[in-house]
Formats: structure tokens, sequence, C-alpha cells
């Protein structure tokens, strides 16, 4: 699996939940189809009228989530870009989706605008296998961020954490070290080390 793969898998899917934030800062989530993935780009469309246009126009923040059917999420976070050549890029879309002809018939699909994804963070969760799976890439120019927690080198060996973890994803060391791809982030063992040797990485931490 890498960005690709998944990017991939979100075209395969294509109808997924593309989610932005509102202008007063509410969660705004819809589905919405995944028109063209190429070269590492992610490409769909919206009509000028819609709040989701208004809000990518606003930040172009966005978080693209989907689940196959075998039970692999597959998320993307990133920046969604408007594109210029409207008309040419409307026409690929529509030549690569016709079905959307149906919907937006003759030249009414000019109401509509083309943003590609070009660069962001993306993860693979296989909650299909035990122990669970999660591959994490970054791709454009992105670069790479750490989730989830590490152990410190305050940790003094005890072993709780890795008697208690769900998933069986820490292993003995000096210090104990946390297999990152077979992680929940339940943080139960954070909970639960009695030195507080466990450390939750902040959300978006660059590696
Ligand atoms: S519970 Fe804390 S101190 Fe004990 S092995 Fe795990 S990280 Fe180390
Ligand atoms: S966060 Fe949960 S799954 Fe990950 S190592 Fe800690 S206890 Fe295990």
């Amino acid at each position: 699996m890498n960005a690709q793969d998944c990017l991939n898998k979100l075209r395969e899917l294509r109808d997924v939940t593309f989610s932005t934030v509102s202008a007063n800062g509410k969660p705004q989530a819809r589905i919405i189809d995944v028109m063209l993935v190429e070269e590492g780009k992610l490409y769909f469309c919206t009509g000028r009228g819609k709040d989701f246009y208004a809000q990518l126009m606003a930040s172009g923040d966005i978080a693209v989530t989907g689940l196959t059917r075998d039970y692999k999420m597959i998320r993307l976070n990133g920046k969604a870009k408007k594109l210029s050549d409207q008309k040419v890029w409307i026409d690929r879309i529509f030549e690569a989706n016709p079905s959307m002809n149906g919907v937006y018939p003759g030249e009414s699909r000019y109401i509509l605008d083309p943003f590609c994804i070009d660069e962001g963070q993306l993860e693979c969760f296989d909650l299909n296998v035990s122990p669970i799976e999660r591959e994490c890439f970054s791709f454009g120019d992105a670069k790479p961020e750490k989730k989830g927690f590490f152990i410190a080198d305050t940790c003094i060996g005890c072993g709780t954490c890795a008697a208690n973890c769900p998933q069986q994803a820490i292993d003995e060391g000096t210090p104990f070290v946390i297999r990152q791809r077979n992680c929940l982030h339940c943080g139960l063992c954070e909970e639960n080390c009695p030195v507080q040797a466990i450390v939750r990485r902040g959300e978006g931490d660059a590696s």
C-alpha cells in the first residue's frame, strides 16, 4: 500500500464523505463523488451555489473518508484548490463520469467548478486483520505527520502497558516500544503507565 493506492481506493469507492468546517465553526459532512485520481491528485467538483463551495473557497481544508467492502478505512486530510481552465476540467470530469450528464444535462454542467487535492496526509486503517494495521502516508508537498503515542526514556520497564494493550502492540525494550502500525490510538496504555512515560502526540505533529 502507498499513497497512490489509497487515492485509487477512494476513486474505486467513488461515493465517499467529504468534510469541511462551516463559517461558524461547525463540522459539515456530505457524500461527494471522487471524479478522477491521476498522478497523486484527487479531483472532484461542486456547484457554486452550495455551502460546500463557500467552505472550500474560505479555507480549502478538507477531510475525505471511505470504507471499503473489506473494512479498510481510507482517510485523507488535505487542502482543496480550485482549478483554472474550468470548462476543460469539467468536460474531462464528465467524460470520465458519464452519469453526471443525468444530473447536470447540457450546459448546466458549467455551474460546477473543479477542485483538486494535491497534498496532504493519507491513512489506511485495516480493521479486518488481527492485530489491526494502520499505514500512514503523506502526498504532494505535505510533510509526513505522526499521530498516536510513543514511549519516552522515563519508562521503567514494568510491562503494564504491554500486558493490557488490546492489540498486543507494545514490545519489550529500554524503553518499551509501541508498534505504530498495529496501534489503535485507544490510550489505554497512557492511562495506566505508573510513571507517565507514554506520551500522546499532538494532532498534526511533523515527524
Ligand atoms: S507501563 Fe510505562 S513504565 Fe511500564 S513498561 Fe509501559 S511505558 Fe514503561
Ligand atoms: S494506544 Fe491502545 S492499542 Fe495503542 S499501544 Fe496503547 S493500549 Fe495498545
